[in-house]
C-alpha cells in the first residue's frame, strides 16, 4: 500500500470465466478519486470492456460486484455494494445495491471490485481468501436454492466465516429479474443482476477477509459511529423496532398504498400485513448489517403445526393457523418492498402467505418487486379478460388469492407452465399480449417501479424518470442517493450532508467538498447515461407509463407538464441537452469522461 492511500487497495480483481483466467488491475489513487466505487466503477467498466449492442446474456457482458471506497469502513451504513451489468431486463444499464457483509468482507480480503468476463462452459463458483483466489467446480450446485448452497460451500472452502453473494435457480433458468443474494437475506435485487451470473454460469462468490481497509481519520468515524448509537432514539427508532414498512395504514390514508395494480391507493385491510402485524405475530428478532447499531433488519419464523410451535429454548414460535406454510428464518423476513409488491399490490391479506412469498423469492434468488408487479400485472389482464385459463394453464391469476402468488413464484423461478412467460418481465408480457395491455404495465424503461406511488409520493417522481436503471427508487438521480450507492452506504442513515462528506474524508482522507461531492455524482450519473443512450433510450424513456397519469380516488395523475419540468431542470442541472437529454461533449470534458464516452463520442451534441 502507498503511503496515504485510505479506504481502497489500488487491486481490483479480473475473472476470465472463458478463459478461466485471473488477473489484478492496479488503477492508481486516481481511478478511485475519480469513480468513487459502486456505480461509478460499473459504468466504466461496462463502457470499457462491453461492445455497443451486447446481448446482456451472452459472454460479451461483464458482471461488477463494486463496493465503494466507503464500503468496510467502521461505521453504521457501510456495508453495502452494487452490482452492475447490462440489464437482461431493460436492455440498459443495469445495477443494484445490497448491504449485510459481503462487500466489506471483500474488502477485508484486500479487493475493491471484481470484475467478471466471459462464460464459463460449466457451473463454477469461486473462492477469495484474501490473496488466493481460486475457480471451482459448482456443478453440484446448479439446481440448489440458496440457503443448502451456501450450506456446502461453507463446508467446502472449510471456514465458517466466509460470506457468500449467490444466485438461486431463478438466477440459473435465467429469469430477467433473478437477483443476487448474499448473507441469504440481502439482495442486489433490480434489473436482473442474477440472470447475468446465471448465464455466465457462475453459481456463488465466497470470501473470508482479515485485514481492515485502512482509514484515514478512524476517530472521526468511531466519533460519528457513537453519534448513531447515542441518538437512536430520535433518528433510527422506528428503523430499529420495525425495519422498513411500519407506514402502511399511513401510506393507505394518504391514499399512495400501491393496491391491486396500482389501482387504489388504499388498502383499509393494510395492517394485517404491515411491520407492526410482522413484528407482533411472526417476527423472531431484529438483525443487523456489517458495522451498524441499527439493526433494522426482520427475522420471521412460522411454523406449520402447533407441534413445532416452541424454540429449543422454549419460545413460542407462530403457527401457520391453516397449517400451510413454514418460513424459514435463515431467510430473513420481508421488509416494506415485499410487504407491498407480494401483498397490497396483489389484494393479499395474509401475513403468512407474504412471508412464504418472500421467502420463496429469497431461495430462489429473485427480485420481490419485478415478481410481484409482474404478477400484479398479469392478474388485471386476467380480470380484463385478456389472459384466459387456457392461456395460463389452467391457473386463475385471481387478485386476492395467495395460493396462486405462491404457485406462480415458484413457476417463474423455475420457468415452469405459464411462469416461464412471466419470467420475461411485465414489459415483455404485454409485448406478446397485445391487446391494449400495456395500459397496465408499471414500468418505467422496462423496470417495474417500487411500490411509492409517484402521484402520491411527488418526491419520488424524480428518481422513477431519471434512475439511469429505470423505475428505482434507491434516489439514483440525486446527488445524496446516487452518491451512497457510489461510495457504498446505506440510504436508510440519517446522516446530513456533513456528516456523509466526513465519513467519506475520514474514510479516503481526500478533503472533498460538496462541490466536488457534486461533480462526483454528475461524472457517474452520466457515465451510467451514456450506457442508456448507446442502448437505444431517449429523453421519451423518461416518462411514467399510462397507469401513472390516470387519476387515483386522492391523487390527480401526473401530467406530461410535471414529468417535463422535473426531467429539464435535471438535464439542466446535470450537464445534458435539454431536448434530446444525451450529455453535451463539454459536459462530458470537464468530467474528464472523454475515454469512457469515446465509443459514443460522435452522438453527443456540443
Ligand atoms: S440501517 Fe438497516 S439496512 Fe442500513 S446498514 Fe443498518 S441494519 Fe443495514
Amino acid at each position: 500500500m502507498a503511503m496515504g492511500q485510505y479506504g481502497f487497495w489500488n487491486k481490483i480483481l479480473h475473472v476470465d470465466l472463458s478463459r478461466r483466467e485471473t488477473r489484478i488491475e492496479e488503477p492508481g489513487p486516481a481511478f478511485y478519486r475519480h469513480y468513487g466505487g459502486g456505480r461509478g466503477f460499473i459504468a466504466h467498466f461496462i463502457l470499457k470492456y462491453v461492445p455497443e449492442g451486447a446481448e446482456p446474456l451472452g459472454p460479451n457482458n461483464v458482471l461488477v460486484f463494486a463496493p465503494g471506497v466507503v464500503t468496510g469502513a467502521p461505521v453504521p451504513g457501510a456495508g453495502r455494494h452494487s452490482v452492475g451489468a447490462m440489464s437482461p431486463l431493460t436492455g440498459g444499464y443495469g445495477e443494484a445495491e445490497s448491504g449485510g457483509y459481503w462487500g466489506a468482507e471483500l474488502k477485508r480480503a484486500g479487493w475493491d471490485a471484481i470484475v467478471v468476463h466471459g462464460q464459463a462452459e460449466t457451473p463454477v463458483y469461486l473462492w477469495i481468501n484474501g490473496d488466493a483466489v481460486e475457480i471451482r467446480d459448482a456443478s453440484h450446485l446448479w439446481g440448489k436454492v440458496t440457503g443448502d448452497a451456501e450450506e456446502t460451500i461453507i463446508e467446502e472452502v472449510g471456514d465458517s466465516r466466509a460470506r457468500v453473494a449467490q444466485i438461486g435457480p431463478a438466477g440459473e433458468n435465467l429469469v430477467r429479474f433473478a437477483a443476487i443474494g448474499n448473507d441469504l437475506n440481502e439482495f442486489a435485487g433490480r434489473t436482473g443482476m442474477g440472470a447475468v451470473m446465471g448465464s455466465k454460469k457462475l453459481k456463488a462468490i465466497a470470501v473470508r477477509g482479515r485485514t481492515p481497509v485502512p482509514m484515514a481519520d478512524q476517530k472521526v468515524l468511531t466519533g460519528i459511529a457513537k453519534w448513531v448509537s447515542s441518538t437512536m432514539e430520535q433518528n433510527h427508532r422506528s428503523f430499529h423496532e420495525f425495519g422498513t414498512g411500519d407506514n402502511m395504514q399511513g401510506k393507505s390514508l394518504q391514499g399512495g398504498l400501491p393496491a391491486l395494480n396500482y389501482r387504489l391507493g388504499q388498502d383499509e385491510n393494510v395492517g394485517l400485513i404491515d411491520a407492526r402485524a410482522i413484528r407482533d405475530q411472526v417476527r423472531q428478532e431484529m438483525k443487523a448489517c456489517y458495522a451498524c447499531s441499527v439493526r433494522c433488519k426482520k427475522v420471521v419464523r412460522i411454523e406449520q403445526s402447533e407441534e413445532d410451535a416452541h424454540s429449543e429454548k422454549g419460545e413460542r414460535i407462530a403457527v401457520d393457523p391453516l397449517g400451510r406454510y413454514r418460513v424459514d428464518p435463515k431467510y430473513g423476513g420481508p421488509e416494506y418492498e415485499s410487504l407491498a409488491s407480494l401483498g397490497s399490490n396483489l389484494g393479499i391479506q395474509d401475513i403468512v402467505a407474504v412471508c412464504k412469498s418472500n421467502e420463496i423469492c429469497n431461495y430462489l434468488g429473485m427480485d420481490t418487486i419485478s415478481a410481484g408487479a409482474t404478477i400484479a400485472f398479469a392478474m388485471e389482464c386476467y380480470e380484463k379478460g385478456l389472459l384466459t385459463k387456457e392461456d395460463t394453464g389452467g391457473i386463475e391469476l385471481n387478485f386476492h388469492d395467495p395460493a396462486v402468488v405462491v404457485q406462480l413464484l415458484e413457476m417463474i423461478g423455475h420457468r415452469e407452465g405459464y411462469g416461464d412467460l412471466l419470467a420475461e418481465g411485465s414489459q415483455r408480457v404485454a409485448e406478446r399480449l397485445g391487446q391494449g395491455s400495456e395500459a397496465f404495465l408499471t414500468t418505467v424503461k422496462g423496470l417495474e417501479l417500487a411500490m411509492h406511488d409517484p402521484r402520491q409520493a411527488a418526491g419520488m417522481r424524480g428518481s422513477y424518470l431519471l434512475a439511469p436503471t429505470g423505475g428505482d427508487h434507491m434516489g439514483q438521480h440525486d446527488t445524496k442517493g446516487g452518491m451512497r450507492n457510489v461510495v457504498g452506504m446505506c440510504h436508510f442513515l440519517r446522516y446530513d450532508e456533513q456528516q456523509t462528506l466526513d465519513i467519506l474524508n475520514a474514510a479516503t482522507g481526500w478533503g472533498v467538498n460538496q462541490d466536488d461531492y457534486f461533480e462526483l455524482a454528475r461524472r457517474t450519473a452520466t457515465l451510467a447515461r451514456l450506457i442508456d443512450v448507446r442502448s437505444g433510450f431517449t429523453r421519451k424513456d423518461d416518462a411514467f407509463p399510462a397507469r401513472f397519469h390516470e387519476d387515483l380516488p386522492m391523487h390527480k395523475g401526473v401530467t406530461a407538464e410535471q414529468e417535463a419540468a422535473i426531467v429539464e431542470e435535471f438535464y439542466g442541472r446535470y450537464g445534458w441537452a435539454i431536448d434530446t437529454g444525451i450529455p453535451t461533449r463539454t459536459t462530458v470534458r470537464a468530467l474528464g469522461i472523454e475515454e469512457d464516452a469515446r465509443t459514443v463520442a460522435e452522438s453527443l451534441p456540443d
